[in-house]
Formats: structure tokens, C-alpha cells, sequence
């Protein structure tokens, strides 16, 4: 279940308040172990990944509200857009990265956006950050 949140994390945590509370809510928790638990068993039917039918959504579409809601922002489950880390406000690359906790104990997470389509420098800068630091290796004492 920790590689679903950490990846839950730097995806999107810097678009869902809901990283902010630690441990996860099960609401929460229960909806990414539904999509792994729907993906895997596509795996069992013989389905195989599929990322090519993601380039298929336009980028501007999957940034529209009412259009995801009509047609999902991934075509396939069998694709790895688990979630839909394109459509942050700023319409760039963005990564969520943890930066320590707060008073409370509850873990913070610094964002780093790129400019349209570099997302290489934003892997790049990710990296240097986690290379510079240790609080991706660190719980938060309520984890255990
Ligand atoms: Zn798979």
C-alpha cells in the first residue's frame, strides 16, 4: 500500500489537500486500491499495458472539467495515468515532492513546476532536491 501512496503523493499532492492527513483517509485509500485492483485484473483477462491509447486525449481536454467527467482522463485502465496530474491550474509540469512535516507531525510537500512541456528539467530538479535532501526516506511518527 506505500507505493500507492507515494506515488498517490508525488503526482498529485500538490493538487489534493487530502495528502495533508496522515495516514490517508480510506476514502481515499480505498479508490487507489480499486483502480490497482481493476488494473491487475485486466492483467489476469490478458490485457496488457496500453499507454498508446492515452495520446489519443488531447491535453487541453483533459485540463476541462466537464470533458473528464463525460469521458474519463485516461481511455484505458490499462494505461499507467492513474491520475490526472496533467490538469494542475497552472497547465504545466508539475511534481509534488515531500519537504518535511509540519507542527503537527503531518508531512508537507513542495511543488516544482516546469514550463510548458519541459518536464525534464522538472524530473531534473526532483531528483536534485531528493538528492539534497532526506525527507522522502522519512514516516511521519503516526506511520510507525
Ligand atoms: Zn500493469
Amino acid at each position: 500500500m506505500s507505493i500507492l501512496r507515494d506515488v498517490y503523493f508525488a503526482q498529485v499532492g500538490h493538487l489534493d489537500p487530502r495528502v495533508q492527513l496522515w495516514p490517508f483517509p480510506d476514502s481515499l485509500m480505498g479508490r487507489l486500491i480499486e483502480y490497482l485492483v481493476a488494473h491487475e485484473v485486466g492483467h489476469t483477462l490478458g490485457y496488457q499495458h496500453n499507454q498508446k491509447a492515452s495520446s489519443t486525449y488531447p491535453v487541453d481536454s483533459v485540463r476541462s472539467r466537464t470533458w473528464i467527467k463525460r469521458m474519463g482522463h485516461a481511455p484505458s485502465i490499462m494505461d499507467y495515468s492513474r491520475f490526472n496530474y496533467v490538469a494542475n491550474l497552472a497547465t504545466v509540469p508539475a511534481i509534488g515532492l515531500p519537504s518535511g512535516f509540519s507542527k503537527n507531525g503531518l508531512p508537507l510537500s513542495l511543488a516544482v513546476l516546469g514550463t510548458h512541456f519541459d518536464e525534464s528539467t522538472v524530473y531534473r530538479v526532483a531528483y536534485a532536491y531528493e538528492q539534497a535532501t532526506e525527507w522522502h526516506r522519512r514516516w511521519p511518527a503516526a506511520a510507525g
